[in-house]
């Protein structure tokens, strides 16, 4: 697994900062469209508020009990974006090797700026295994990263996640409640779940995507399930159907779907788990006929990207090269020129000899940046509206620079820990998954 040093281009040929753009949007320098305006006010503003804030995730509905974060102080929420800068660096300087700060690269560009790794979730989270010297690691990510570093890193170093309303809406859509009572009913469909038949293969084995809550991740290894990247997701599922005779994939369908079909699975052969209604709204003969059943999850950012704006790209830019993420819909990945992870569109960027036009199907953050690292190609955003990861831009400079000043004073604040009875299965998920030898990119066409 590589991990990318941050980069600090010399002269930047175009701004990249997300926060910049919406500021010149909602003051008139700017024509583009935002899907909300509330992006340009500090995500303090809705730390107490219901909901997961402005930003792509607005619409989804945030479970009961969602960590939220107290009030950020004063001197951090008025303080200009040069001064946060400043602190933070001098508080980094003051720390020195006793802290590591890991930005996704969905982060807004006034973080990433800041870290001494930046990557995707499992990247960052490798990162933080290989730095047992630091005893705080700082992850500018969402809530399932931070409990993933924490899985994945020694028992006396504390992971930080600054704001801790910093969740992810689709990692929340699987609730662990939820997919007990899944597993019962499927109990009741095919009976012992453990039982396997003559071919030596059970009849469910569970796999969670890596952006689901360490307790999804602990179900899935008590179970004899298994976690999945993006970059692996095909791997694993060979795994699974190795071992069992259909696969329960939560929580992103579209990762699972997509997945699936490409590896031959009949559509009609996917239904979906719907946990509000019994048997997830499928028959038991469509469930005993099933090779994948689906968690009716997804993510709000790739939900986002259409065939529409697939089709205008091609008008407005003959030759385009159209690569999205495989969270996206079907349609949408099926529209594509390719699909793969984060790591595989940076990569297929990096590698384009000749100069290109390429449209991203992924979050804004990490294309904007990708566009000012690569200048000799043209790198836009399939979606014309900036809409940032609602729960991304929950980490703002202010919270970064909160956290490091306390670790300066000798505080350890929104400290995250997997409890243990938690941790154990989840980490016999992640090492199942390492053992299944996963290609470190992959992607489609
Ligand atoms: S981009 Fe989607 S999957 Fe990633 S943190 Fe945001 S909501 Fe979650």
């Amino acid at each position: 697994m590589s991990i990318t040093f941050v980069p600090a281009p010399a002269v930047p040929p175009l701004d990249p900062s997300v926060d910049h753009a919406i500021q010149a949007i909602v003051t008139g320098a700017s024509t583009d469209a935002t899907c909300a305006t509330d992006l340009a006010a500090g995500p303090w503003d809705f730390d107490a508020r219901p909901g997961y804030g402005p930003g792509s995730s607005m619409g989804d509905v945030i479970p009961t009990g969602a960590p939220r974060q107290g009030e950020l102080p004063s001197e951090y929420r008025e303080a200009s974006e040069e001064e946060l800068d400043g602190r933070i660096r001098a508080a980094k300087a003051t720390l020195g090797d006793r802290v590591l700060i890991l930005g996704h690269f969905y982060q807004r560009e006034e973080v990433v700026q800041h870290a001494d790794y930046v990557g995707d979730s499992f990247q960052l989270a490798t990162a933080a295994k290989g730095r047992a010297d630091a005893e705080a690691i700082v992850f500018c990510g969402v809530h399932f990263m931070a409990e993933t570093a924490d899985l994945l890193s020694q028992p006396d170093q504390a992971v930080i996640l600054p704001n801790l309303a910093a969740g992810c809406s689709m990692a929340d859509m699987a609730d662990i409640d939820q997919v007990e009572e899944c597993w019962e009913q499927l109990e009741d469909v095919f009976g012992d779940l453990a039982a396997a038949d003559a071919d030596g293969r059970v009849p469910v084995i569970p796999v969670t995507y890596m952006n689901s809550s360490a307790a999804i991740k602990g179900f899935v290894g008590r179970h004899g399930g298994i976690v999945c990247t993006s970059s692996n997701a095909r791997t694993v599922l060979e795994w699974a159907f190795e071992r069992g005779r259909r696969v329960l994939f939560f929580p992103d369908q579209h990762l699972g779907r997509n997945t699936a079909k490409a590896m031959g699975v009949p559509l009609d052969q996917m239904p979906m788990w719907n946990p509000r209604r019994a048997l997830g709204g499928s028959s038991a003969e469509e469930l005993l006929d099933s090779r994948v059943i689906l968690w009716h999850g997804f993510c709000s950012v790739h939900r986002r990207f259409t065939v529409d704006q697939i089709d205008q790209a091609r008008t407005d830019h003959p030759g385009v090269r159209v690569i999205v993420h495989p969270e996206c819909p079907m349609e949408v990945v099926d529209a594509a020129d390719e699909a793969g992870s984060t790591e595989y569109i940076r990569r297929a960027i990096d590698t384009a000899t000749e100069p290109t036009t390429f449209a991203i199907g992924t979050e804004i953050n990490l294309v904007r940046r990708l566009a000012a690292q690569y200048p000799q190609h043209e790198i836009f955003c399939l979606d014309p509206v900036v809409c940032p990861c609602s729960t991304m831009y929950r980490i703002h400079p202010g919270y970064l620079a909160w956290v490091l000043e306390e670790l300066v004073a000798g505080r350890t604040p929104n400290r995250i820990t997997v409890s243990d009875d938690v941790a154990a299965p989840a980490r016999v998920a992640l090492e199942r998954m390492l053992a299944a030898k996963p290609p470190a990119v992959a992607g489609t066409r």
